[in-house]
C-alpha cells in the first residue's frame, strides 16, 4: 500500500493533538476540523495494531481447543477481551444475550397423515424428513398453501413463503404448505412463524432432481412449531386436495444455549443519529477464525479504541456479533429486539466480515445495484455508503469491485429492516477471476481464502496489506459518518 506522509501531528500524543486542532480557529473556506480528525484517525488505526488483536484472538483459540465458536470458552474469552478493551477506552459496554441451538435430537420419526377429506399416511424417510432443529409438536389443522406454483415451471422460480406478503390471508393455526425455491428454507420457515402457522410443511419444488425430500439442518427453530421437508408428490397432493386436514407430529428434544453479542457505544454523539459498525466475533468449530472474522473484529475494535478519543457528532455503536456462523443469530436477534423507534435511529450499518483474505479482492457491498449479480441493492442510503468507501480506495489509487448483498453476513437483518448498509469483504471460498488478479494481484483460479472455515485460518493466514488498507478504510468510513463529513442517509 501507499505510505501516508507523516505530519508533525504524529509526534505528539493523540489527546494533545485533538486539543491542539480544536483550539485552532478555522479560517473561512478552510478544511473543516472534522476532515482533520478523520485523517488523524486513519493514521492512528494501523494495520499493526489491528494485527495485535488477531494475535490475542489466536492465543485465546490456542487455549481453548483451537476455536472460538459460539457457546464455547473460546468465544466467551473473545467476548471478554473485546469488552475489556472497549471498557478501558471509555465505551458504554453491554453484553446482549442471544439464543442458539446447543443440541437437537430426534426421538422418533415424524408423523404426517391426511385426516380429511380422506385418510392417508405418508412414510417418514421416503415422503418426508424432519427439518433439523424442529421443535417438538403435535398438531392437526387445515393445510393452507402459500403462494405455490403448480404445476412447477421448467426451471426453479417459486418464491413461496419468501415474502411476508405471501401470508396475507393466512389463517393463524393452519399448517403452512410452502414450496421450495428462490430464498433459503430458513427464511420461509421464519415467515411462517411470523404468520403464526401451527405447523410447517415445505415440499420440494418439482423439477427433475428437485422432487425427493432429504434430511437438512436449516438452523432455524424460532417458528416454535413442528416443521418437515416433504417430497414434491406430497406437496402437490396436499395442495390439490380441497379441504385437506393434516396431522403433523415431530418428536424431538431441542436444547437452546445462550451467548452474548458485545455492544460498545460511544458516550459522546447524538443518540438520535447512530452510526453502527459490526463484525462477527465467533469462529466456526473447525478453526480459530483469524481471517473469518478475527480480521473484521480486529479492524473495528482498533477503530473503536482510536475514535473514542475524538469528539464524534453522532453516536457510534460497535457490535461484535455472536453466532453469525450458525445463521446470523446474534445480529438477527439484536435487530428483532429493537423497537421501530430504535431501528429508525440507526442511520447506517457498516459490516466487516473477512477483510484480510490471503488472495484478497477489495469488494464493496453493492449499495446501488450497479454490480447486479442476482440480489437487489441495499435499502436507500446504501449507495452513499458504497460511494464513500469507493472514494477512499480511489484516493489511494486502489480498485474495488462490487459484491452482492447475498445474505451471507450480519448486514442481512439490517437491510431486511430497511437500514442502509455497506461494507468491505475480501472474499471467502469463491475463486478469484483473472480480471480480479489483474486489479488486485494474487492468483487467479484460486480461492480468495483457501483456509476459509478450516483449521488453517490461523494468524498465519491473513494478508497484512489487505488488513492495513481495510483498517484505514474502516476508520475513514466510520469517521466520515460519525463526524457528518458524509451526510448520513
Ligand atoms: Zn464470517
Amino acid at each position: 500500500m501507499r505510505v501516508f506522509r507523516r505530519g508533525a501531528i504524529g509526534a505528539i500524543s493523540l489527546a494533545a493533538a485533538v486539543a491542539l486542532v480544536a483550539a485552532q480557529q478555522a479560517p473561512a473556506g478552510a478544511v473543516p476540523i472534522e476532515e482533520t480528525y478523520a485523517k488523524l484517525l486513519v493514521k492512528k488505526v494501523t494495520g499493526e495494531n489491528a494485527r495485535q488483536h488477531m494475535v490475542a484472538l489466536q492465543a485465546i483459540a490456542n487455549q481453548n481447543g483451537g476455536n472460538r465458536a459460539v457457546g464455547t470458552q473460546g468465544y466467551a474469552q473473545s467476548a471478554a477481551y473485546v469488552a475489556s478493551q472497549l471498557n478501558q477506552a471509555g465505551y458504554s459496554v453491554t453484553l446482549d444475550p442471544i439464543n442458539f441451538v446447543e443440541s437437537w435430537v430426534e426421538n422418533s420419526p415424524p408423523v404426517l397423515e391426511l385426516t380429511a377429506p380422506t385418510q392417508k399416511t405418508y412414510t417418514p424417510g421416503v415422503d418426508l424428513f424432519t427439518f433439523q432443529p424442529s421443535p417438538a409438536g403435535d398438531v392437526t389443522a387445515p393445510v393452507q398453501a402459500v403462494d405455490v406454483t403448480l404445476p412447477p415451471t421448467p426451471t426453479p422460480t417459486s418464491t413461496s413463503g419468501c415474502e411476508m406478503s405471501d401470508f396475507a390471508g393466512f389463517t393463524p393455526g393452519n399448517i403452512a404448505l410452502i414450496q421450495r425455491g428462490t430464498c433459503p428454507f430458513a427464511t420461509k420457515v421464519r415467515n411462517a412463524g411470523f404468520a403464526q402457522a401451527g405447523g410447517i410443511i415445505i415440499f420440494n419444488e418439482g423439477q427433475p432432481g428437485r422432487t425427493d425430500p432429504f434430511p437438512l439442518d436449516i438452523g432455524e427453530w424460532r417458528a416454535g412449531v413442528p416443521m418437515v421437508f416433504a417430497s414434491f408428490a406430497v406437496g402437490n397432493e396436499l395442495a390439490n386436495t380441497p379441504g385437506a386436514v393434516v396431522h403433523l407430529k415431530v418428536d424431538s428434544t431441542l436444547t437452546l444455549g445462550t451467548d452474548y453479542n458485545v455492544i460498545g457505544e460511544s458516550r459522546k454523539g447524538d443518540p438520535n443519529n447512530v452510526v453502527m459498525v459490526g463484525a462477527h466475533l465467533d469462529s466456526v468449530p473447525a478453526g480459530p477464525g483469524i481471517n473469518d472474522n478475527g480480521s473484521g473484529t480486529a479492524a473495528i475494535l482498533e477503530t473503536a479504541l482510536q475514535i473514542g478519543n475524538f469528539p464524534v457528532k453522532n453516536k457510534v455503536r460497535f457490535a461484535f456479533w455472536a453466532a453469525e456462523e450458525v445463521g446470523l443469530l446474534g445480529s438477527d436477534q439484536y435487530v428483532e429486539g429493537l423497537t421501530q423507534a430504535e431501528r429508525d435511529k440507526i442511520r447506517v450499518y457498516l459490516n466487516f466480515d473477512m477483510v484480510a483474505s490471503p488472495n484478497y479482492a477489495y469488494k464493496l457491498y453493492d449499495g446501488d445495484d450497479s454490480d447486479a449479480i442476482g440480489f437487489p441493492a441495499g435499502p436507500p442510503g446504501s449507495a452513499q455508503i458504497e460511494d464513500q468507501l469507493e472514494a477512499f480506495f480511489a484516493g489511494r489509487g486502489l480498485a474495488t469491485v462490487g459484491t452482492d448483498f447475498d445474505g451471507r453476513s450480519d448486514y442481512g437483518p439490517f437491510i431486511a429492516a430497511g437500514i442502509p448498509a455497506g461494507g468491505i469483504f475480501t472474499g471467502a471460498e469463491g475463486i478469484k477471476t483473472p480480471a480480479e488478479a489483474a486489479l488486485f494481484g494474487g492468483t487467479a483460479g484460486v480461492a480468495y481464502d483457501v483456509c476459509y472455515h478450516q483449521a488453517c485460518d490461523t494468524i498465519a493466514n491473513p494478508n497484512l496489506t489487505a488488513l492495513d488498507v481495510n483498517a484505514d478504510a474502516i476508520a475513514d468510513s466510520t469517521a466520515r459518518f460519525a463526524f457528518n463529513l458524509t451526510a448520513i442517509p
